[in-house]
């Protein structure tokens, strides 16, 4: 396709270029062989340009002999290329905004709706197909304690420390999320309670070993507490829940001293 090398002439130039005759208009001397063998011989090219003023594409017609448009050609080509502009926008912006809605704005993770739209998901999908899966929840120990000694961007920059570890450390089909203020949750798909309570100890070490620098350059160290629950096709059970099941644990991996890992036991 010609016009693929055609739409960065036009990102520079920003403007309609009418080529009457490709065989010997200069932009199209490195492609006029190709022309050639797809029989095109004449091409009007309109940048589809974004409100803000970036091109989003060219609008192109060829024609089989030399040709020029006229005032109601370049009328039409005008007006198709600014609807295309605004459907490419419009769709841009929907996308945008439709990750922006599922993203924690902080750490990059799942927020809390979608994470538990995500687990709906999962859910459903066990009771159809017989899968299992974990879900881990923990909280950061002491967080309030961070925040007041070393200032509130300290303690964000904790949060984006910990998301960090989650995505070095889990698998591309786990599913992180941050569900509150300090506490994250994690599923974990096709995995047992076994592996689950495993994941949740590399992650616990990891984040028990990072460390981030305050603004006056103190050593800030952190850890979190953690509750694993499981769920396979021979329990019917709700996402609150599986929920409560992960919460349940973590109070008590709170409760016997932090930094612990607790599996949900009935
Ligand atoms: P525990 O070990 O029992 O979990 O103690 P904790 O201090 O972590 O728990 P607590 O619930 O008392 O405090 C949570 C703190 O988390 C209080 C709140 O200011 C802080 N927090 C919540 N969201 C954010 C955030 O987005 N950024 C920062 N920096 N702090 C947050
Ligand atoms: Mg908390
Ligand atoms: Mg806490």
């Amino acid at each position: 396709n010609p016009s693929i090398e055609y739409d960065e002439i036009m990102d520079m130039i920003k403007e309609r270029v009418i080529v009457n005759d490709i065989m010997t208009h200069k932009f199209w001397q490195p492609y006029k062989e190709i022309a050639k063998q797809a029989n095109l011989r004449s091409c009007w090219s309109e940048p589809i340009i974004a409100s803000n003023g970036k091109v989003l594409g060219t609008f192109a017609i060829y024609h089989k002999n030399p040709s020029k448009p006229n005032e109601s050609d370049i009328e039409r080509i005008n007006f198709a290329a600014n609807i295309a502009a605004i459907a490419i926008e419009n769709k841009d912006n929907r996308i945008d905004l439709e990750k922006q809605a599922y993203t924690d704005y902080l750490t990059g993770l799942n927020n809390r709706r979608s994470f538990i739209e995500k687990t709906e998901i999962e859910l459903h999908r066990k009771e159809r197909y017989g899968r299992e899966f974990s879900l881990i929840m923990f909280d950061i120990d002491y967080f309030k304690y961070i925040n007041d000694k070393y200032g509130h961007n300290t303690g964000d920059l904790v949060l984006k420390e910990i998301a960090n570890v989650c995505n070095i450390i889990l698998r591309e089909v786990d599913i992180a999320g941050r569900i509150g203020g300090e506490e994250f949750a994690i599923l974990l798909p096709e995995t047992n309670i076994i592996e689950a309570e495993k994941v949740a100890e590399r992650l616990r070490i990891a984040i028990s070993d990072t460390k981030v620098f305050s603004s006056l350059y103190e050593e800030v160290k952190f850890a979190a507490s953690f509750g694993v629950t499981f769920t396979n096709n021979n329990t019917n059970i709700l996402i609150s829940e599986l929920l409560n099941q992960a919460d349940t644990a973590l109070y008590k991996a709170k409760n016997s001293g932090r930094n612990k890992v607790v599996i949900y036991e009935n």
